[in-house]
């Protein structure tokens, strides 16, 4: 391993980073539910235009949702990793993932040359 960093170090680097995103993410979570609310069916209040982009701005909110469960997951799961002492090292062949990688996403989990195997 060599010069490879210690977890505490790791920790150091990335720990407030990851935390940030968290909360982050749970608060536009928090802040865009009403925009995911099942639309309307009531046609007196809204016209069948209005409608529509209720629905539409429904679908994005929706799916926007979904990849912000997906990056929150993953933001978890890298705090929790760091919690274990595992951060930073690769899942599959336990390499250091290098800091240019995880400085680019710190929710990594493999290294170059395992993603790309
Ligand atoms: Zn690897």
């Amino acid at each position: 391993m060599g010069n490879d960093p210690e977890p505490e170090e790791l920790a150091r680097l990335f720990r407030e980073r990851l935390e940030a995103e968290q909360r982050e993410l749970d608060g536009l979570s928090e802040t865009t539910g009403e925009d995911r609310k099942p639309v309307s069916l009531d046609q007196q209040s809204v016209g069948r235009v209005s409608r529509i982009d209720s629905l539409q701005v429904q679908a994005m909110a929706q799916a926007a949702e979904g990849r912000r469960q997906l990056r929150r997951r993953r933001v978890g799961a890298a705090l929790a990793r760091m919690e274990e002492g595992e951060f930073g090292y690769c899942a599959e062949c336990g390499e250091f993932i290098g800091l240019k990688r995880l400085e680019v996403d710190p929710t990594v989990i493999r290294c170059v040359a395992c993603e790309a195997g």
